[in-house]
């Protein structure tokens, strides 16, 4: 466990409706779920969730911190947003299953191995390496995320669409050596580094 997960454990260890508030993205609006349950059933990931966002809500209000935060199941949401247009009372639930996502990942609680925070890593990764999302080298590096032999297996099971994309010009050959960035790449960057700074800066200080 990281000094920083502990001591947040510590500070709200009677609450951890308290920490999501403090700390997660739109986190005080679980206070306003009514347990309905719409939002388990209208979302088309529901079965393949090892909690549906109902039960996520649920699990926070009674202080399973561990459960939650160490599950897989906010990975899971592909941002259709079925979910929020039909809550009851209005809970941005999407915006809080990747905040509470992205608290995990701060925390250094993500299940390894888990498919989609590893796509979310690479696709930061490309974007902010340049300001832009290089399509060609994006899709490399998640074919070959699980080492060289898959990802020679996937690269041929798809490359009927890779060559569509190419011949249409939706993706360019060009992009492996560099591809383009943006006008102002270090003033992106630094942008970014500072919005990180002030987000890391507040989730110590609730630790204390
Ligand atoms: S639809 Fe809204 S109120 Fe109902 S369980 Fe889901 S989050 Fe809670
Ligand atoms: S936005 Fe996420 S949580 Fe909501 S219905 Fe879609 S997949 Fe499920």
């Amino acid at each position: 466990m990281s000094d920083l997960n502990t001591a947040l454990a510590e500070k709200y260890k009677n609450s951890f409706l308290n920490e999501v508030i403090d700390n997660v993205e739109e986190g005080d609006m679980v206070r306003m779920c009514m347990q309905c349950g719409v939002c388990a059933g209208s979302c088309p990931m529901g079965p393949y969730w090892e909690h549906t966002p109902q039960k996520i809500f649920m699990m926070i209000r009674a202080n399973q911190r561990e459960a939650v935060l160490n599950s897989d199941s906010m990975w899971m949401c592909t941002s259709c947003y079925n979910c929020i247009t039909r809550c009851p009372r209005g809970l941005p639930i999407t915006h809080i299953m990747h905040g509470l996502a992205t608290y995990s990942k701060r925390l250094g609680l993500v299940p390894q191995n888990q498919p989609t925070a590893k796509f979310a890593q690479l696709m930061w990764n490309n974007l902010t390496k340049l300001g832009r999302v290089n399509e060609l080298k994006l899709v490399m590096s998640l074919y070959f995320m699980n080492g060289f032999g898959e990802g020679i297996k996937t690269a041929m099971t798809n490359q009927d669409i890779g060559l569509g994309m190419l011949k249409s010009g939706r993706m360019a050959i060009s992009e492996a050596w560099g591809g383009r960035s943006i006008n102002d790449k270090s003033g992106f960057q630094a942008m970014l580094k500072k919005a990180e700074e002030i987000e890391m800066a507040n989730i110590e200080a609730n630790s204390k």
